[in-house]
Protein backbone atom coordinates (compact mmCIF):
# COMPACT_ATOMS: atom_id res chain seq x y z
CA UNK A 1 0.00 0.00 0.00
CA UNK A 2 1.35 3.56 -0.42
CA UNK A 3 -0.02 7.00 -0.81
CA UNK A 4 0.75 9.61 -3.11
CA UNK A 5 -0.24 12.10 -0.99
CA UNK A 6 2.17 10.59 1.85
CA UNK A 7 5.22 12.86 2.20
CA UNK A 8 7.02 9.46 3.79
CA UNK A 9 5.76 7.16 1.06
CA UNK A 10 7.75 9.77 -1.16
CA UNK A 11 11.03 10.15 1.16
CA UNK A 12 10.78 6.00 1.30
CA UNK A 13 10.18 5.61 -2.54
CA UNK A 14 13.08 8.35 -3.13
CA UNK A 15 11.05 10.54 -4.90
CA UNK A 16 11.68 13.67 -2.37
CA UNK A 17 15.12 14.31 -1.14
CA UNK A 18 16.47 12.93 2.28
CA UNK A 19 19.68 12.48 4.26
CA UNK A 20 19.85 8.87 4.23
CA UNK A 21 21.21 6.68 6.79
CA UNK A 22 20.70 2.95 5.96
CA UNK A 23 18.19 1.38 4.06
CA UNK A 24 17.38 -2.25 3.21
CA UNK A 25 14.49 -3.41 0.71
CA UNK A 26 11.81 -2.73 3.73
CA UNK A 27 12.77 0.34 5.94
CA UNK A 28 14.69 3.23 5.51
CA UNK A 29 16.76 5.55 7.92
CA UNK A 30 17.04 9.31 7.58
CA UNK A 31 17.56 12.25 9.86
CA UNK A 32 14.94 14.01 10.36
CA UNK A 33 14.68 17.67 9.26
CA UNK A 34 13.93 19.06 12.52
CA UNK A 35 16.28 17.22 14.58
CA UNK A 36 15.34 17.47 18.58
CA UNK A 37 18.76 15.83 19.47
CA UNK A 38 22.43 15.45 17.94
CA UNK A 39 21.56 12.61 16.58
CA UNK A 40 17.74 12.24 15.35
CA UNK A 41 16.99 10.17 12.85
CA UNK A 42 13.51 8.45 11.56
CA UNK A 43 13.16 5.03 10.19
CA UNK A 44 10.20 4.09 7.91
CA UNK A 45 8.81 1.14 6.35
CA UNK A 46 8.61 1.58 2.90
CA UNK A 47 5.25 0.37 2.65
CA UNK A 48 2.84 2.51 4.05
CA UNK A 49 1.03 1.59 7.13
CA UNK A 50 -0.41 4.54 9.15
CA UNK A 51 1.01 3.81 12.70
CA UNK A 52 2.88 0.98 14.86
CA UNK A 53 -0.94 -0.65 15.41
CA UNK A 54 -1.38 -0.82 11.36
CA UNK A 55 1.86 -2.52 10.81
CA UNK A 56 1.25 -5.01 13.72
CA UNK A 57 -1.77 -6.18 12.31
CA UNK A 58 -0.41 -6.31 8.95
CA UNK A 59 2.34 -8.24 9.91
CA UNK A 60 5.00 -6.25 10.14
CA UNK A 61 8.68 -8.25 11.47
CA UNK A 62 9.39 -6.20 14.69
CA UNK A 63 12.66 -8.71 14.87
CA UNK A 64 13.75 -7.67 11.00
CA UNK A 65 13.06 -4.19 12.49
CA UNK A 66 14.97 -4.19 15.92
CA UNK A 67 17.69 -5.63 13.79
CA UNK A 68 17.74 -2.51 11.58
CA UNK A 69 17.42 -0.26 14.74
CA UNK A 70 20.79 -2.02 15.88
CA UNK A 71 22.14 -0.99 12.04
CA UNK A 72 21.30 2.49 12.45
CA UNK A 73 22.84 3.02 15.73
CA UNK A 74 26.05 1.67 14.65
CA UNK A 75 25.67 3.37 11.40
CA UNK A 76 25.13 6.89 12.94
CA UNK A 77 27.85 5.89 15.58
CA UNK A 78 25.22 5.88 18.45
CA UNK A 79 25.00 2.37 19.52
CA UNK A 80 24.62 1.68 23.31
CA UNK A 81 23.62 5.31 23.64
CA UNK A 82 20.34 6.34 22.26
CA UNK A 83 16.08 6.79 22.73
CA UNK A 84 13.51 4.47 20.31
CA UNK A 85 10.09 5.87 20.16
CA UNK A 86 7.14 5.79 18.04
CA UNK A 87 3.97 7.85 18.51
CA UNK A 88 1.01 6.16 17.67
CA UNK A 89 -2.25 8.73 16.55
CA UNK A 90 -2.52 12.27 17.46
CA UNK A 91 -2.70 12.87 21.14
CA UNK A 92 0.66 11.02 21.57
CA UNK A 93 2.04 13.48 19.42
CA UNK A 94 1.87 11.53 15.90
CA UNK A 95 1.84 14.30 13.06
CA UNK A 96 3.15 12.14 9.94
CA UNK A 97 0.48 9.71 9.20
CA UNK A 98 3.16 7.02 8.25
CA UNK A 99 4.55 4.66 10.77
CA UNK A 100 8.59 5.82 11.49
CA UNK A 101 10.48 5.27 14.57
CA UNK A 102 12.91 8.04 15.89
CA UNK A 103 15.90 6.91 16.87
CA UNK A 104 17.33 10.11 19.16
CA UNK A 105 20.57 10.66 21.25
CA UNK A 106 22.94 13.01 22.86
CA UNK A 107 23.56 15.17 25.44
CA UNK A 108 20.16 17.48 24.74
CA UNK A 109 17.64 14.63 25.09
CA UNK A 110 14.62 15.58 27.25
CA UNK A 111 14.12 13.27 29.75
CA UNK A 112 10.15 11.96 30.39
P1 LIG B 1 5.85 12.63 14.68
O1 LIG B 1 5.52 13.86 15.48
O2 LIG B 1 4.82 12.34 13.62
O3 LIG B 1 6.18 11.43 15.53
O4 LIG B 1 7.21 12.96 13.95
C1 LIG B 1 7.29 13.47 12.65
C2 LIG B 1 8.72 13.88 12.41
O5 LIG B 1 8.93 14.01 11.03
C3 LIG B 1 9.09 15.22 13.04
O6 LIG B 1 10.17 15.04 13.96
C4 LIG B 1 9.44 16.10 11.86
O7 LIG B 1 10.51 16.97 12.12
C5 LIG B 1 9.79 15.08 10.78
N1 LIG B 1 9.53 15.50 9.42
C6 LIG B 1 8.38 16.06 8.95
N2 LIG B 1 8.48 16.29 7.62
C7 LIG B 1 9.72 15.84 7.25
C8 LIG B 1 10.41 15.82 6.00
O8 LIG B 1 9.91 16.23 4.95
N3 LIG B 1 11.66 15.30 5.99
C9 LIG B 1 12.27 14.83 7.15
N4 LIG B 1 13.52 14.35 7.02
N5 LIG B 1 11.64 14.84 8.33
C10 LIG B 1 10.39 15.34 8.39
ZN1 LIG C 1 3.11 6.69 3.54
Amino acid sequence: MSDDACIFCQIAREELPSDVVASTDEFLAFRDIQPRAATHVLIVPREHHDDLDAWIAAGGSSDRMLAFVRQVAQEVDVAGRYRLVTNVGEDAGQVVPHLHWHVMAGSRLPGF
